[in-house]
């Protein structure tokens, strides 16, 4: 989908570069073969099968929640490293894409399986943006309702990290001779990688933006989120300061509820003052999720603890939700991608 590589290989082959055009409109509807395209003439959809697979990776498998609202494929990339991808539905008729930047995560957050696995590679942009064609691709084979309306990099690895292959990924996503998205309907995740958000607030403003922040104490974060140590809470702050000086746009602070680790009132409280010292209350959304198993060493918030959490932040004025645990049952949830040490996911799925 990398549309200049198209091009230019269109261009070799003798073909005008329209067509190059024409077929990369047609591969985005989400079609898997190029014999479907017949406005191609058939000596060059003949070609292109042989010698230009549609996918820059190899799909292995799918697998799908019981109530059909998540899909988790495993795919394995050229150079020999797999990740996982997510489809899910929050909404009957809608469809977010969960996009992996780095097969892995350095950053090692104590929470999460990805975590475990250490760093292996960034993905291409064409690796990032092909997961949506994938999903595209699947969304129209398995005639799933509604359409894919939003694409978040929320999958495995830091975004901010890779943040030049995420940046072309984006700008191909939302071209309107690709994907045709708006950047308002992608969202970036990030630990807090300090120079990421900057750069995210120069050059890819209209994009959310979402902070894991999981605590309001550096010390307790320091343990949660090892990168604080390299971007502490006051320097997350003045990033977000920087950001809302420029866009005024809601930021969403991600928060992991971990049983009796930062779920008690006096960790709503430090996250209360946090959020007032960080940006206007109202451009600041905090998502509760409950801790989704991994192997590691937490448990999970009961209900009625996050319950009061939450009922304390709408106290003091916080925009809260709790978010759905879509995905828990194939290991597909926040925080549960894993390839290879850290699976923790034995149970039978619906396969496809
Ligand atoms: S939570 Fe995100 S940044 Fe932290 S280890 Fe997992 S993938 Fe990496």
């Amino acid at each position: 989908m990398n549309p200049d590589r198209v091009i230019s290989i269109f261009r070799d082959w003798g073909e005008p570069a329209y067509r190059g055009r024409q077929l990369i409109g047609e591969i985005c509807k989400g079609i898997e073969s190029y014999q479907e395209v017949t406005t191609l003439p058939q000596g060059l959809r003949d070609r292109l099968g042989r010698e230009m697979p549609v996918l820059s990776f190899s799909p292995d498998r799918v697998l799908s929640s019981a109530d059909g609202s998540c899909h988790k494929a495993l795919v394995s990339l050229n150079k020999g490293a797999r990740i996982e991808t997510v489809l899910m539905s929050p909404k009957p008729g809608l469809w977010s894409a969960c996009v992996s930047s780095q097969a892995g995560c350095a950053l090692a957050c104590s929470f999460c399986a990805t975590g475990l696995m250490g760093f292996r590679k960034n993905l291409t942009a064409e690796e990032i943006a092909d997961q949506v064609l994938f999903w595209r691709q699947y969304h129209r084979r398995s005639k799933l309702a509604g359409k894919i309306t939003n694409v978040v990099y929320m999958g495995m690895g830091e975004p901010m990290l890779n943040f030049d292959a995420v940046k072309e990924s984006v700008a191909w996503l939302t071209s309107p001779i690709l994907y045709g998205m708006a950047q308002r309907s992608l969202s970036i995740s990030t630990a807090g990688i300090v120079p990421g958000i900057d750069r995210l607030t120069r050059e890819l403003g209209q994009v959310n933006l979402a902070v894991s922040l999981h605590a309001a104490d550096d010390e307790l974060r320091g343990r949660l989120v090892p990168i604080n140590r390299a971007y502490p809470l006051d320097a997350l702050k003045k990033a977000l300061g920087r950001y809302f000086s420029k866009n005024n746009r809601k930021v969403f602070l991600e928060y992991v509820l971990l049983a009796q680790e930062n779920d008690q009132t006096k960790h709503a409280q430090d996250l209360v003052r946090w959020i007032r010292r960080a940006g206007p209350i109202h451009l600041l959304h905090v998502n509760l999720i409950v801790w989704n198993p991994t192997a590691t060493a937490h448990q999970a918030t009961d209900r009625e603890s996050a319950r009061l959490f939450k009922e304390h932040l709408i106290s003091r004025g916080i925009q809260v939700t709790i978010r759905k645990n879509l995905g828990q049952e194939i290991a597909g949830a926040c925080g549960q991608l894993v390839v290879g040490r850290g699976t923790i996911s034995k149970k039978p799925f619906n396969e496809r």
